[in-house]
């Protein structure tokens, strides 16, 4: 495929402090040109946001976000990075099919990438083609934009742009797609692996004060900062990991070169949101032992933060021993937090904000009822606001979701006795509607919205999901049937990479 030498007039604004890093942390990488490349969306909040003034029918806007040609201001790049993919070290990874293109300083002073996704081959492809079928653009852009909308650090979507490329996959021949990324932060636990994997300490060193100076500003100027740029990357994710968990979101694949060092969601891959509660709920169709299950989450993140800090074992002691001890103490912070942020945030979702020791069992109660019926996930916590009053008889709705629903009116007695103690109902209810969305990405409404566009090119869909994303906590009287869970026949359980 042809690579595109063409700059275009427009100037993104953009700056290239990574590519002004040492050669050995990136490749330059054009992108592809592609042939039949649509704009379908562009995020114009977000552009606007990030100090862009284009509309989707700025001229040159579309083949700059396809890939056809470059922003004047780009510096085209491609990461390196390693990682270990399901437990197993690879040392070369790096960005195969994504192309940073530089960075946005915003009017409200934050720093973001801006990166093309499926825009064809760099240095690290490896067999790869370097591009995306339209379908995982969409999920990405979709799936990201809601996880925004819920109030969780991610990586954002500004653009899918459709082509008339023929991608092939085992599954057969997809039209193409470009995405363009947005991202606080793109250096993962794999980029300092990369390193560490080479022997070349200097490196890392390097890359830790780029992230420092870049995504932890407040502890570069300490006396022990490597040790506290540590423990700040493990507070964030230890949050991070608290609210999937609370919204019922499953990443799939936390290999730790999808381990964002700035904290936020990366890499949406085979991720899903469950419906029906299954603490052991699995969606990827790679990941066949159940590695990155739902409640496998923060154990799995916690294997990956010590992954960082083996890499990070020079900075943070002057003996192995002495850096060993860092790394534990690291870790046991990382897992208190996290247990700390998933009670206050659970006990939150049944109105509890203050506590008492015996809450978490009445919590543990709800929880295995929604198991043993397989109640929806999301639904459950959403409708159980309207019996926040004492003695309130059980809603339709509610009552639905469970195939014994007897045996959760006992529990809502004792947990409406409970709440008298907390605040009036009101507060209580307005609490939990703040913290249990009614709307999130429901599998087989993105797998609609990307087989009308795959299929019939009617983007109809992914436009009103992303409208319907931008408010997942309030309730749309004309799209209360997207809040439903799937009926049986229309569940989709298995979700593909698709790269
Ligand atoms: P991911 O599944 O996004 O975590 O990707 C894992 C690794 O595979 C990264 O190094 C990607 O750049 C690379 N990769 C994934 N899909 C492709 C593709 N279509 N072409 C080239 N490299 C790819
Ligand atoms: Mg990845």
């Amino acid at each position: 495929m042809k690579k595109t030498t063409a700059v275009s007039a427009l100037k993104a604004g953009f700056e290239n402090s990574f590519a002004a890093l040492p050669q050995k942390f990136y490749d330059a990488a054009m992108p592809e040109s592609v042939h039949g490349a649509v704009l379908e969306k562009y995020n114009q909040k977000l552009g606007r946001d990030m100090g862009f003034n284009f509309t989707k029918e700025t001229p040159g806007l579309a083949d700059c976000l396809a890939g056809n040609l470059v922003f004047s201001d780009a510096e085209p790049i491609a990461m390196a990075y390693a990682g270990h993919q399901f437990g197993n070290f690879v040392p070369l990874l790096g960005d195969g099919r994504a192309i940073l293109l530089g960075e946005k300083s915003t009017p409200d002073g934050k720093r973001l990438n801006v990166q093309l996704k499926g825009s064809g081959r760099t240095r690290f492809s490896r067999g790869g083609d370097g591009k995306s079928p339209l379908g995982p653009v969409i999920r990405e852009y979709l799936v990201s934009e809601a996880m925004h909308g819920l109030g969780v650090p991610t990586t954002r979507a500004l653009a899918i742009v459709s082509t008339k490329e023929k991608i092939l996959r085992p599954d057969g021949i997809h039209p193409g797609g470009v995405m363009t990324r947005v991202a606080p932060g793109l250096v993962r636990v794999g980029s300092f692996e990369y390193f560490a994997a080479r022997g070349d300490e200097a490196a890392i060193r390097m890359l830790a004060d780029y992230v420092i100076t870049r995504h932890y500003p407040e502890i570069f100027e300490k006396k022990d900062c490597y040790h506290q740029f540590f423990s700040a990357v493990a507070l964030r994710q230890a949050q991070l990991i608290a609210k999937w968990m609370q919204l019922g979101f499953i990443h799939g694949v936390m290999n730790t070169d999808n381990t964002s060092i700035s904290g936020e969601t990366i890499d949406y891959g085979p991720c899903a949101f469950m419906d029906y509660y299954d603490p052991n709920m699995v969606f990827s169709s790679i990941d066949t032992m159940g590695r990155y299950r739902y409640t496998n989450q923060s154990a799995i993140m916690k294997w990956n933060l010590h992954c960082l800090g083996i890499c990070l074992q020079s900075l943070l002691g002057k003996t192995n021993e002495e850096a060993m001890d860092v790394i534990d103490a690291v870790l046991a912070e990382f897992e208190q937090e996290f247990l700390n942020a998933q009670k206050i945030g659970m006990l939150k979702k049944i109105g509890i904000e203050r506590p008492w020791d015996q809450d978490v069992s009445l919590l543990g109660e709800l929880l295995a009822l929604m198991e043993t019926q397989k109640a929806d996930f999301t639904l459950t916590f959403r409708y159980l606001a309207d019996h926040v009053r004492q003695n309130s008889n059980m809603t339709m709705q509610f009552q639905r979701l469970f195939n014994a629903p007897d045996a959760v009116a006992a529990w809502l007695k004792s947990w409406q006795r409970r709440l008298a103690e907390e605040n009036s109902p009101e507060v209580i209810r307005e609490g939990m509607n703040r913290v249990n969305p009614l709307f999130i990405p429901r599998n087989h409404r993105i797998q609609k919205a990307i087989e009308d566009a795959e299929i019939k090119k009617d983007f109809t869909q992914v436009h009103l999901l992303a409208a319907l994303f931008e408010k997942p906590f309030t309730q749309q009287p004309e799209f209360t049937d997207y809040a439903q869970a799937p009926a049986k026949a229309e569940r989709v359980t298995r979700t593909f990479c698709g790269t």
